[in-house]
């Protein structure tokens, strides 16, 4: 069963101004229409493409593993791409880029899934590292494609530097604060959070351990790679609502994945998780680490804010 539920239609009551994500009242599923009244696009300011071995596929490939029992890990060094698996179909969570693409194709059928089953593409945010492979999973094995209003705009817009061109997905499912997808037996909750870039989209779902059901929760936009003063401030209030999230009573967030592998300890918890023994925790499962992770977000993000006050002349 698919059910895409738009905060919209939970929440009429609430005048549309009091919206994140700009504001608009977007339809949550708009075919081929673009949002009229996003944030202006601006230039994709990712990671470093600079590294040398950045875009060689053989220098970043990562043999895929299992992270939950419905949830495997088939992203490349320094970009995350993981495959959620539900009874109804195959979730994408980013889309990687360039000849990376093939990795994780490849990665969902090591796994022993097949990507003709992929239902959604939902991307973090506008930036060619994770949308760059949306299109391709869009054309060749039909999935939807699902982002933020304003980060739909940034990745239509042609980057500034032409290694970050990608094909860009045909303009599909815009996703708002608050919306909820159901496919077979899972249900997923989206968050917009802002500073990364304007329409970051965050994502909580459940994960299985053996069974044990945990929370996970995906920052979208994690990196400080961005400028002015406005953008730290909404990058603060995002880490301040994720906190809050994280510490609700008796449903804390306790699994955190990252959509760059190196900012949430994602390889060092798969070597644990390697070699754990029965009976030992799951490694990923580490809820007091996830509200030390925020606290740690917080201050980077309040010493840019310093900054950036000054280089404003604040
Ligand atoms: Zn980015």
């Amino acid at each position: 069963m698919t059910r895409f539920v738009p905060a919209l239609l939970a929440i009429l009551l609430i005048p549309l101004g009091a919206l994140a994500c700009g504001g608009e009242a977007t339809p949550p599923v708009a075919e081929d229409a673009a949002a009229t009244d996003a944030a202006p696009a601006e230039p994709a300011v990712s990671s470093d493409p600079e590294g040398a071995d950045l875009n060689d596929p053989g220098a970043q490939r990562v043999e895929p593993f299992q992270i939950f029992d419905n949830l495997y890990y088939i992203g490349i060094q320094w970009v995350s791409c993981y495959l959620l698996v539900t009874t109804d179909g195959l979730i994408l969570i980013d889309s990687l880029y360039g000849d990376h693409i093939d990795t994780a194709i490849d990665g969902i059928r090591a796994v022993g899934h097949d990507p003709a089953d992929l239902k959604y593409v939902l991307v973090s945010h506008g930036h060619f590292d994770h949308v760059g492979g949306a299109a391709r999973f869009q054309e060749t094995y039909g999935a939807r494609v699902g982002m933020t209003a304003a980060d739909w705009e940034l990745a239509e817009v042609p980057p500034e530097n032409p290694d970050w061109e990608i094909d860009v997905p045909v303009h599909d499912m815009v996703i708002a604060d608050g919306d909820t997808l159901e496919l077979g037996d899972t249900e997923l909750r989206f968050y917009v959070t802002p500073g990364h870039t304007e329409g970051v989209l965050s994502m909580e779902f459940p994960v299985r351990d053996d069974g044990e059901e945990h929370r996970a929760f995906l920052f979208g936009g994690v990196g400080l790679n961005f400028e002015g003063v406005h953008r730290t401030n909404l990058y603060l209030d995002s880490v301040a609502r994720i906190r809050r999230l994280a510490a609700e009573e008796g449903n804390p967030i306790d699994v955190n994945l990252s959509n760059h592998a190196s900012m949430g300890r994602i390889f060092e918890r798969a070597e644990q998780l390697a070699s754990r023994a029965e009976g030992d925790p799951h490694p990923f499962v580490d809820p007091e680490g996830y509200v030390a992770w925020l606290a740690e977000l917080q201050r980077n993000a309040e010493e840019k804010l310093v900054v950036e006050r000054e280089l404003a002349g604040e």
